[in-house]
């Protein structure tokens, strides 16, 4: 086993969900009422190593709604169907110091990275864009469900018809590229955003997100079913921006403090993927200034205090 003295392990995982369970900072997100209904007291840790061993604390079946998590395993399918070269036409690799949601592009006219609303709209528009939207989001639901091992995967229509009703930043910043002749030719943007949208609702729990974070520790195959679903070329340039670009414009301090690649979601949720050894899932809905859920944030520094899980730990 990669962490043989599991019990123990998941003892002080234990003990750190009950710290940070008293922590009361933060504010849910209201900008659609499926997300502001959500109780602040939410709290759940799941973890999955890449052998299979698993642990969670909390609030661990509860649904939520991916949210921005859904970026990164956007960007992977992306990237292990048309390969590097091909998506990286299309959006560059730099954090983009920037607010997630602004409207603005590099100097080559190119959303900064994939894991803020520009690239990943602009992601989205390269999923299998040969096929009808049905098609293209069966086809999604049936990939994200794959490095899920089989496990909860949803979808919140009402969550699609809010976002969809309150998204005229995303419009602008659809039709700011559309001009910018950012997406392929025959881009539908109506349909590419309604797509994201939709990719933004499909819902998890705690302990379906780990296995996926822990598909991405493996190296592409879900450690619980063997499935091999992405190659590993794919989940490294994945994890390479999830370190650099992953945590919104605390991305810089949450590299330099935890060392991990991690992603989080408006809904609350982080997944964060320590390579070669797990996948985690932390989901509180109240987050701090830069978005991120506090209780999620406050696990994390926790886990490379007790931990030598810091990519420079053990220099
Ligand atoms: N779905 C929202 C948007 O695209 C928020 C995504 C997120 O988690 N930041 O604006």
């Amino acid at each position: 086993f990669v962490i043989p003295e599991f019990q123990e392990f998941a003892g002080v995982i234990d003990s750190m969900y009950h710290k940070c369970l008293t922590n009361t900072e933060g504010k849910v997100a209201d900008y659609i009422p499926q997300l502001s209904r959500f109780d602040p007291g939410l709290w759940g840790v799941s973890v999955c190593t890449i052998d299979g061993q698993r642990v969670s604390y909390g609030d661990t079946d509860m649904n939520f709604c991916l949210q921005s998590c859904s970026k990164p395993l956007m960007y992977a399918l992306a990237l292990n169907e048309l390969g590097s070269d091909i998506v990286h036409q299309y959006v560059g690799q730099e954090p983009s110091g920037r607010p997630f949601n602004e409207i603005s592009l590099n100097s080559n006219d190119k959303p900064h990275n994939p894991l803020i609303n520009s690239g990943a709209v602009v992601i989205t528009s390269l999923l299998k864009n040969n096929l009808s939207l049905p098609d293209r989001f069966d086809y999604v639901q049936t990939q994200f469900k794959r490095i899920a091992g089989g496990e909860f995967l949803g979808f919140s229509n009402a969550t699609f018809l809010s976002e969809r009703q309150t998204a005229d930043r995303n419009f602008s910043l659809g039709y700011y590229m559309k001009e910018k002749k950012v997406f392929p030719a025959s881009t539908n943007l109506m349909e590419t955003l309604d797509f994201y949208f939709q990719l933004c609702s499909i819902e998890a729990n705690c302990e379906s997100a780990s296995v996926m974070a822990a598909t991405l520790a493996n190296g592409g195959i879900c450690p619980i079913t063997g499935d091999k679903i992405l190659n590993p070329q794919s989940v490294r340039n994945t994890l390479s921006l999830m370190h650099s670009c992953g945590m919104y414009d605390y991305s810089g301090q949450f590299a330099f403090k935890v060392g991990l690649p991690g992603k989080s979601g408006v809904s609350g949720a982080i997944l964060l993927v320590v390579p070669n050894v797990m996948g985690i899932c932390v989901w509180s809905p109240p987050l701090d200034a830069t978005g991120n859920s506090c209780r999620g944030i406050q696990f994390c520094d926790e886990l490379v205090q007790q931990f030598n899980f810091h990519n420079y730990d053990n220099l």
